[in-house]
């Protein structure tokens, strides 16, 4: 019997990408050097590999991946909100991952929750990023401290607030919290709160099974997750969602590998498997 061709080993690849994605093409990802103007991926590593390629937005990668492997497996309507520097979305209405006509559905992050918020780094003002994202926990943080707070924040930054960065702030949040600092549950609970609003808006619009939360900052767990529940179960009195419908990611960074591959063979295949 021959053996198999790399073809029928694999059948195809799949790859997330920063940034808008339209059939295949990467339209814009800033926080990469040289990919300001759109970058044909699927048709570039499709000649590098001489197999089809299929490429998909990260954030909706990890979300597929989270879909049917993780913490949506099982469910129609998925949304996930993945919590890091910046603050990406991916969204699954009836076993179809949202794309959007330019690629740009599910951009959770930059939906507006105040008309006067600060400035987010898209241009617009007052985008959930602006109030959840990395930036804006560390300078919650901050401010707190500088307003003279008590906490063991301090004595992990031995008083210097310079210590205190975008890189090491998630974790520093988590370990003071487990501790019962004060300052770091109050930072969750406003973070949280910020979150909830934008979550209760989702779940309006497209009422999911199941909303779940990734990125580096749902490493901090129940200390983020039960602040979002509460204010997603104060300002939903009166629908039937369950905040407990609200789960952590389970797939961690796996689920961006995960996603683009089981979506690359449905597409190739043309069937979800
Ligand atoms: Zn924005």
């Amino acid at each position: 019997m021959a053996e198999a061709t790399v073809e029928e080993k694999i059948p195809a690849v799949g790859i997330g990408t920063p940034g808008p994605v339209v059939d295949g093409t990467t339209m814009f990802a800033p926080n990469l050097h040289g990919w300001e103007d759109p970058v044909p991926v699927s048709k570039i590593l499709g000649g590098e590999l001489s197999l089809p390629v299929f490429a998909m937005n990260d954030a909706n990668a990890a979300c597929y991946g989270e879909y049917r492997h993780g913490a949506g497996k099982g469910c129609a309507n998925v949304v996930l909100l993945t919590l890091g520097t910046g603050i990406g979305g991916g969204i699954v209405v009836n076993h179809q991952l949202l794309i959007g006509s330019r690629g740009q559905a599910a951009e959770i992050g930059h939906t507006t929750i105040d008309l006067r918020g600060p400035r987010c780094g898209c241009g617009n003002h007052g985008c959930l990023e602006a109030f959840a994202g990395i930036h804006a926990i560390l300078g919650r943080t901050l401010q707190l401290l500088q307003n003279g707070r008590k906490s063991i924040l301090l004595d992990k930054i031995q008083g210097d607030f310079g210590q205190l960065n975008q890189e090491n702030i998630g974790k520093f949040l988590s370990e003071a919290a487990a501790q019962g600092d004060a300052v770091a549950l109050e930072v969750f609970e406003t973070t949280g709160a910020y979150l909830g609003a934008a979550i209760e808006s989702v779940v309006m619009v497209l009422d999911p099974d199941r909303v779940i939360i990734g990125g580096g900052v749902s490493r901090a767990g129940d200390f983020i997750l039960q602040p979002i529940r509460r204010a997603v179960a104060a300002r939903t009195p009166h629908l039937p969602f369950d905040p407990n419908n609200i789960v952590l990611a389970q797939l961690g960074n796996d689920a961006g590998v995960v996603g683009p591959a089981v979506w690359a063979r449905e597409q190739r295949s043309g069937v979800m498997e």
